[in-house]
């Protein structure tokens, strides 16, 4: 495919590979991006931003309602793409297109509810002759910067709420997985968006990233991809508006009076969807000594009925890691506990970018598979005592983006509401859960600013403040 810059898809002499992460064949090639491409996308984004201040609100909600109706139309098309790219099972790929509509509905909804408020300086002291309120006006420039593991939802949640509020968007998605993206960008364009009201620039991140982010054009970025990089484009954004939302290892605590079918069934479900890859899967479970041997058995046959191969085959239950390197780690890290003195319940062994679902037991929170995080299909199980030990090894982390408790006990379960240190808190279920409406987003090194449309939208305008001084 073309990228789309100043207004036209662009070729360029220099291709990336997108290359499908089952069996390594290529599926489609990219343009490589350059500094004179970031220079032009800004320039035109910059003009872009004009164009989408002025547009109202009714016809932003038009323009947003009808690329979802045109995606709704193509959820097959856009489905396969994305298991093409990223290699998610092929159900998931079709859920995440249809996730993808209902996040562009959602934004076109808000497009007609973007006010501000009248503010009672009469409660100030000598204020009486004043008369104020808010005025909510787009940002201008909007920078969305994608990971690679939701490629068409996960922008949607970007460009969906910034065109919203009437900014332009330039959108840098994942280099193993932009087909989604500029898939996306067609389906704006057809449904009337302002040419240049959207860029979709393709190349490295590594080389292209610092000059977007610095750029001082840009008036906010929203980030999703690893802390580490986060971290970087914080330090490189200057002064602007920066939303970043970044990893985690998200816990599960089982208290003793869990109903441990549903638990196992919950584990599986939440812990190797996207073979483990999902910012809110299911990584460590904190389970109670009275009930852990019985739960790690259930675990087990849940675990094991998870087959793995092509993600096309519609009776396969878990595809490919995105890259063989990454396999390779996960496989690596799995073995380090073992060899730490961890027990493999189930699972672990890597043909070339597949891990079979594995379960870990015995694993000190210290190691690897439980302190860092794993992005891969492995859960790492660590008994515990108490509710107090359960919340203390629950917050253990440098993260804080989901996690969930199983428990019939609301006593207990208020106290993880309370004392967990987590932007999402899951009551009878894993961490992996998410619907697309809900304010989402982490606590500590898991990032800040909150995504979904109505809270994104917050996120893309700034507000300014209006004070009539009246005569009497
Ligand atoms: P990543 O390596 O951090 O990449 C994310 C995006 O950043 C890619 O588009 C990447 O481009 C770009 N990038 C790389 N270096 C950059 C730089 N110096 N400046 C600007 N952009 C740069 O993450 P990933 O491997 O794609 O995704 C996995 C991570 O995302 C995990 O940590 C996961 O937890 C996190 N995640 C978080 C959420 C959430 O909502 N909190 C959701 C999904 C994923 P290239 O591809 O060209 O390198």
């Amino acid at each position: 495919m073309k990228m789309y810059v100043a207004g036209q898809w662009v070729d360029k002499p220099k291709k990336i590979s997108v290359t499908n992460p089952f069996d390594g064949s290529v599926v489609d090639t990219v343009p490589q991006a350059d500094k004179g491409d970031v220079d032009r996308a800004l320039e035109s984004a910059t003009r872009g931003a004009k164009v989408m201040a002025k547009l109202p609100g009714y016809e932003r909600y038009k323009i947003l309602k009808k690329a979802a109706d045109l995606l709704e139309a193509r959820v097959e098309e856009f489905g396969r793409i994305i298991t093409l790219e990223e290699g998610k099972i092929i159900g998931e790929g079709r859920t995440e297109a249809s996730r993808g509509v209902q996040t562009l509905t959602l934004s076109a909804e808000e497009a007609k509810r973007i006010h501000g408020e009248t503010i009672p300086f009469d409660g100030a002291p000598g204020a009486t002759r004043q008369f104020g309120f808010t005025l909510r006006v787009p940002c201008g420039v909007v920078v969305a910067i994608s990971p690679f593991n939701f490629p068409l939802n996960l922008v949607c949640h970007k460009v969906g709420p910034a065109l919203a509020a009437g900014n332009s968007v330039v959108i840098k998605p994942a280099t193993d997985t932009p087909l989604s993206a500029l898939k996306l960008t067609e389906v704006l364009l057809e449904a009337g968006l302002p040419p240049e009201g959207i860029q979709c620039l393709t190349g490295h991140g590594g080389e292209i990233g610092d000059l977007i982010c610095a750029d001082r054009r840009v008036r906010k970025i929203t980030f999703t991809g690893s802390r580490d990089v986060g971290e970087r484009i914080c330090h490189v954004a200057g002064i602007k508006k920066v939303t970043m939302e970044l990893g985690s290892n998200s816990p599960i605590i089982v208290m003793p009076d869990a109903d441990l079918e549903k638990v196992a069934v919950a584990t599986a479900a939440t812990g190797f969807a996207n073979a483990g890859q999902v910012c809110i899967s299911t990584q460590r479970v904190i389970a109670n000594r009275r009930i852990y041997g019985d739960f790690l058995d259930v675990l087990k046959s849940k675990v094991a009925a998870l087959t793995t191969g092509n993600p096309l085959d519609e009776k396969v239950k878990v595809g490919p890691m995105i890259r063989e390197k990454d396999a390779i780690r996960v496989e690596s890290w799995v073995r380090e506990a073992v060899g730490g003195g961890a027990r493999l319940v189930v699972g672990g062994e890597r043909r070339g970018a597949i891990v079979e679902p594995a379960v870990v037991a015995d694993v000190k929170p210290e190691m690897r598979i439980s302190c860092d995080e794993l992005f891969g299909p492995a859960v790492a199980v660590t008994p515990c005592d108490s509710i107090d030990e359960a919340i203390a090894l629950a917050n253990d982390s440098i993260y804080g983006l989901a996690a969930g408790i199983f428990t019939e006990n609301l006593e207990w379960a208020m106290r993880f509401a309370r004392e967990v240190e987590s932007g999402n808190l899951m009551i009878n279920w894993g961490p992996q859960w998410r619907a697309d409406l809900m304010p989402y987003g982490g606590l500590k090194d898991s990032g800040f600013g909150k995504e979904g449309p109505r809270y994104a939208v917050e996120e893309m305008t700034e507000l300014k403040l209006v004070c009539f001084h009246l005569a009497g």
